[in-house]
């Protein structure tokens, strides 16, 4: 291909399934394009049905050796592979822009850094996960052990598709399970590309297979498919589900990071500073392409006019441009799908009588013209309205005024998801109140979107179940295994002799 990579002489597009690269079995193609100018990066070999049969099959023979495989050792690769990571790191950067749109000064400063401390974290946490003595009757030592589950499935969404694969690849791996991953069709760029790394620090075959394809065909297939022992999905509510009905068939694990509407309360006592610049982050970072996105924005009304004033302000300012330009702060949305999705929730707002106070439409300027562009946008409306209720994920912030501390609360809480939440304030002690009685996975307090491979992720409610990072994660990955020993020889009383 006209590699839009640096990094290597070589960039794979085909699928990777017992380690040899490979064309599909259907031999279709699906173009890759950069959502900056329309433009095609690539294409990249399909995966079908019959290619996720043939990559869980290669899955389960690598499955006992890799399990076998002492942790520190499967740790070790891990870390040789954030190591790998660290030395692509621009070349990585590069091409997560190109495919995603990000801004490269995130990319750099964010994605990548993000996606190799996750790595290291779960290198080093392979041989750390502990079982378990539990004390049972007199006569008899129960150990709980935590044993791999086999295979696992991954599905990763194209918002954030080089760290999303991180977080579960780290867990997966380290707990010694192999995996079956399937990128987002739309971003799968840095991910094949991690396959090849992989390859290259020594993964054996068969414990990592990519498999890029359609959700309804290759990720309704990884859902369903009975070798697969779980499957960890991060995406939409709808898919989520979807998910479930189709992993019924052999009742595996199902782990559900999904979308959220999260909002962020500013109280009268904070410092505005901090909450207008923590606001603007958490929703413009990403082009508000985040499930942990602030896309509720909700003020005490005795600041809301000196708030909005600054965060208006910070708003228009943010530039917007080539993702692959330094100065660039806002690149475009990710695909021209997703960019009409988003400027239909601007139409949705307006007909609720919702006010749009900044943006909610393509910039002007015709570098710009050919990109999934929109302005950083605005919006106030009820907290009823569905621009206050619906996951929009795009830069559109919601913008919803409050009294006092209860109304606060009914407001954050008045929703069905339930992944982060944050809140600015002085007040230690309302801010701990306030935390325990949100309904939300995350709190974050005068911070947003703050996220480490050491501290549980994810959510409640219709934001999902199960959690990433962490020991958590560790847990998510394993099935305790009860061991019972009859340490004294007890002859039990039953049918005794
Ligand atoms: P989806 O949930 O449809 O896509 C996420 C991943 O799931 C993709 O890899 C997709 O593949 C795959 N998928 C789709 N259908 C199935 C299926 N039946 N079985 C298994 N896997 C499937 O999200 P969309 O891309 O459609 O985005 C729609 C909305 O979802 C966004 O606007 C946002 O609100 C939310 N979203 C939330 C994310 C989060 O981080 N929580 C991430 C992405 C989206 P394919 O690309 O081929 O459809």
């Amino acid at each position: 291909m006209a590699a839009p990579h640096r990094g290597s002489d070589v960039f794979e597009t085909r699928l990777l399934i017992d380690g040899q690269w490979q064309a599909g079995v259907r031999g279709e193609r699906i173009p890759v394009l950069n959502p900056f100018d329309g433009s095609q990066l690539c294409e990249i070999e399909a995966a079908t049905e019959e290619d996720v049969d043939l990559a869980v099959a290669a899955a389960e023979r690598a499955a006992p050796a890799w399990a076998a495989r002492a942790a520190h050792e499967r740790g070790l690769l891990l870390l040789r592979l954030a190591d790998r990571i660290e030395q692509e790191r621009e070349a990585l950067a590069r091409l997560e822009a190109l495919d995603t749109g990000h801004p490269i000064r995130d990319c750099l400063n964010l994605d990548v850094p993000r996606t190799v401390l996750c790595f290291r974290y779960f290198g080093g946490m392979a041989d750390k996960l502990e079982g378990s003595v539990v004390p049972v009757d007199a006569g008899f030592l129960n150990y709980v052990d935590r044993e791999p589950i086999g295979v696992v499935g991954t599905i990763v969404p194209w918002n954030f598709p080089l760290m999303f694969t991180s977080w579960k690849l780290g867990p997966a791996l380290a707990a010694g399970n192999t995996v079956v991953m399937k990128p987002s069709e739309i971003t799968p760029l840095s991910t094949l590309r991690l396959g090849q790394l992989m390859q290259e620090v020594g993964f054996p075959p068969g414990v990592i297979n990519i498999v890029p394809g359609y959700g309804h065909s290759v990720g309704q297939r990884i859902a369903e498919h009975p070798g697969i022992g779980k499957v960890a999905f991060t995406g939409s509510t709808a898919t989520g589900r979807k998910i479930v009905e189709a992993s019924k068939g052999n009742l595996k694990k199902v782990q559900l990071e999904l979308g959220g509407k999260g909002p962020n309360i500013v109280f009268a006592d904070a410092n505005l500073a901090a909450a207008v610049g923590g606001a603007a982050f958490a929703i413009f970072h990403n082009q508000g392409q985040a499930c942990i996105a602030g896309s509720r924005l909700i003020l005490h009304e005795d600041i809301a006019d000196a708030f909005l004033e600054k965060f208006l302000a910070l708003a228009r300012s943010i530039v917007l441009g080539d993702p692959l330009d330094p100065a660039t702060e806002m690149g475009p949305l990710t695909s021209r799908l997703h960019q009409e999705r988003v400027l239909s929730f601007v139409e949705i707002a307006k007909a609720e009588g919702g006010q749009v106070l900044t943006g909610g439409k393509r910039p002007a300027g015709d570098h710009l013209a050919k990109g999934c562009f929109l302005e950083p946008t605005v919006v106030l409306a009820k907290p009823s309205d569905r621009v206050a209720q619906e996951e929009v994920f795009g830069p559109f912030v919601t913008v919803l005024k409050f009294r006092t501390d209860e109304e606060a609360l009914e407001i954050a809480n008045g929703t069905d998801y339930g992944l982060g939440a944050g809140l600015w304030t002085q007040d230690i002690t309302r801010a701990h109140r306030l935390a325990k009685r949100l309904h939300a996975g995350m709190v974050w307090i005068n911070c947003y979107k703050r996220v480490h491979p050491a501290s549980p992720f994810g959510g409640v409610g219709q934001s999902g179940y199960g959690r990433e990072m962490g020991f958590e994660a560790m847990r998510e990955y394993t099935v305790p295994k009860s061991v019972w020993v009859n340490v004294e020889a007890v002859i039990p009383p039953f049918y005794k002799r």
